[in-house]
C-alpha cells in the first residue's frame, strides 16, 4: 500500500468510498477470504451500480487524463486506488482488462485527436470492450512473423487472415489488429496496426473452451474485411512499434494487483488461518515464503513505476511479469494442497474454487509472452547477453520460413 503523502490520495479515503458502495455480503466475503469473487456473477446488480460509480469518478482508469474519462492521478495515487480495488475485488471485471490496460494507452500514444475522442471515453466509461488481435496459429512468441494480410483498396484496406487466443473477442465491439501490409521487407518492417469494428462483414468469432471449462479466448477469422484508412493506428508499416507499446503495457498490467495479473496470497492466508492449516509448520513456512516474495514483488512493481528508480521500461515489465506469473502459480498450488483432497472432486463435476484457481493459473506463464520469452528479454536487455540467433534476420518476410 502506498504511503499517504501531502496532497496525495490516501488508501483510507479510497477504502471509505469503496466500502460505502459495496453490499454487506460482498464485504463479508472479502473479509473472510472467500474464493475469487466474480462480482458480475455473485452480485450482478450491485456490481453494475458500483462500476457505474467507479467509471463516473474516473477510477476505472485513474491515471488517464480527465479529458479522456480518467481521474488524472499520478502513478502513486493511481496505484493506491488500484490496490484498494484489488483488495475488495471490485475493479471492472476481466473483459475490460484488455481495453483499459493495453488498448487505451496505445491509442493515447499513437492515435490522432479524432481517434482519442472517438475511442477513449467508451473505454474509460466501461461501455466498450476491446480485444487484441495479435497472435496467430503460426505467430505467437515470434509475433512479427504474422501472416494476416491487409491490402490497399482505394481509400481503405481489405483484410484476410486468422487470429487466435483473442481474449474476450466474443464480447468485444472493437479489436486492435496487426496485419502485414508489405511482405517484401523484413518481418518487423511490413506490419500496420488497425482499429477494427468487430461487427464489420467478414469477421467471424469462435470461442475456444479452456482447461477450466470457461470460454475466455477465441479464434477470429477475417475474410475480406474492409477497414477504412481512418481506422489505421499510427503510420502504415510502423505497426511493430505500435505493437511494442501494447506489449509493454500488457507486461506491466499483468505484473500488478489486478485480477488479470495473478493470484493474491491474502485470501489463501485467511483460509489457512480459518481451517487450522496455518498451525502446521511446513505449511506456515511455505506461506511465509510466499508472503515475503509477494511483498518484494509489490515493492519492485512500485519501483518500476517510478521514473529514475533504476529499472528500465520494457525490461522492468518482463521482470515483474515473470515474477508475478510464477509466484501466482505457486500460490494457487499451495491453496489447492491446503484445501485437502475434497478440493479435487465434487459430486456435480463442477470445479471447486481451489481447483479452478489451480487450473486457471496455468495461463499466466503463457499469456502476454511466455516465461521463456521474458527470460530471453531479460538476458538480452538487462544482462547484455548475445541476441538469439535468427537465420532469417534481414530477409524479406516473403522469403522467411514460417511455422
Ligand atoms: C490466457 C491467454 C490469453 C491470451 N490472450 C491473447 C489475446 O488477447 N490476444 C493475442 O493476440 N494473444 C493472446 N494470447 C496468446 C499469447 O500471447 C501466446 O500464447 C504466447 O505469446 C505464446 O505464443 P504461442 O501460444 O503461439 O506459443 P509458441 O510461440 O508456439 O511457443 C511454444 C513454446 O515454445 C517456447 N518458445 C517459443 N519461442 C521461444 C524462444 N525463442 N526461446 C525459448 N522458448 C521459446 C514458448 O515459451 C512455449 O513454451 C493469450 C494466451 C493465453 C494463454
Amino acid at each position: 500500500m502506498a504511503a499517504a503523502r501531502e496532497g496525495g490520495i490516501t488508501a483510507v479515503a479510497v477504502e471509505d468510498w469503496v466500502r460505502s458502495r459495496l453490499p454487506a455480503q460482498w464485504l463479508d466475503a472479502v473479509a473472510a477470504g472467500d474464493g475469487p469473487i466474480d462480482p458480475a456473477v455473485a452480485y450482478p446488480e450491485a456490481a453494475r451500480v458500483f462500476h457505474a460509480a467507479l467509471c463516473e469518478r474516473g477510477w476505472a482508469v485513474p491515471d488517464w487524463p480527465r479529458e479522456f474519462g480518467g481521474a488524472g492521478l499520478d502513478h502513486r495515487d493511481a496505484a493506491t486506488v488500484a490496490a484498494v480495488l484489488a483488495r475488495y475485488r471490485c475493479d471492472l471485471p476481466g473483459p475490460y482488462f484488455v481495453s483499459r490496460t493495453l488498448i487505451g494507452p496505445t491509442i493515447m500514444q499513437w492515435g490522432s485527436a479524432e481517434q482519442h475522442e472517438r475511442y477513449l471515453p467508451g473505454i474509460a466509461g466501461g461501455r466498450d470492450i476491446w480485444c487484441q488481435l495479435f497472435s496467430e496459429p503460426g505467430a505467437g512468441s515470434d509475433l512479427a512473423s504474422l501472416s494476416t494480410r491487409a491490402r490497399r483498396d482505394g481509400e481503405g484496406w481489405v483484410v484476410h487472415g486468422q487470429k487466435v487466443w483473442s481474449s474476450f473477442a466474443n464480447l468485444a465491439g472493437y479489436g486492435m489488429l496487426l496485419a502485414r501490409t508489405d511482405p517484401d521487407v523484413p518481418k518487423h518492417a511490413g506490419i500496420t496496426c488497425f482499429l477494427l469494428d468487430m461487427s464489420a462483414p467478414g469477421v467471424t468469432v469462435r470461442p475456444l473452451r479452456q482447461l477450466t471449462g470457461t470460454e475466455h479466448f477465441c479464434e477470429v477469422f477475417l475474410d475480406g474485411v474492409v477497414v477504412p484508412d481512418a481506422a489505421r493506428l499510427g503510420p502504415a508499416e510502423e505497426g511493430w512499434r505500435v505493437a511494442l507499446s501494447t506489449l509493454g503495457a500488457e507486461r506491466s498490467g499483468l505484473s500488478g494487483d489486478s485480477e488479470a495479473g495473478g493470484v493474491a496470497l491474502g485470501p489463501v492466508l485467511a483460509r489457512a488461518r480459518r481451517s487450522g492449516a496455518w498451525r502446521e509448520p511446513g505449511a506456515r513456512d511455505r506461506l511465509t515464503d510466499l508472503l515475503v516474495l509477494e511483498r518484494a514483488l509489490e515493492w519492485t512493481n512500485r519501483r518500476a513505476g517510478v521514473a529514475g528508480a533504476g529499472m528500465s521500461g520494457a525490461a522492468a515489465g518482463s521482470i515483474t511479469k515473470l515474477a508475478q506469473s510464477e509466484l501466482s502459480q505457486r500460490i494457487a498450488e499451495l491453496d489447492f494442497e491446503l484445501a485437502g483432497p475434497g478440493a479435487a472432486y465434487t459430486e456435480t463435476g463442477e470445479l471447486t474454487p481451489a481447483a479452478h484457481g489451480l487450473l486457471d493459473s496455468r495461463r499466466l506463464t503463457i499469456a502476454g509472452g511466455t516465461s521463456e520469452i521474458q527470460r530471453n528479454i531479460i538476458a538480452e536487455r538487462v544482462l547484455g547477453l548475445d541476441r538469439e540467433l535468427d537465420p532469417d534476420r534481414g530477409q524479406p518476410w516473403s522469403r522467411t520460413r514460417r511455422g
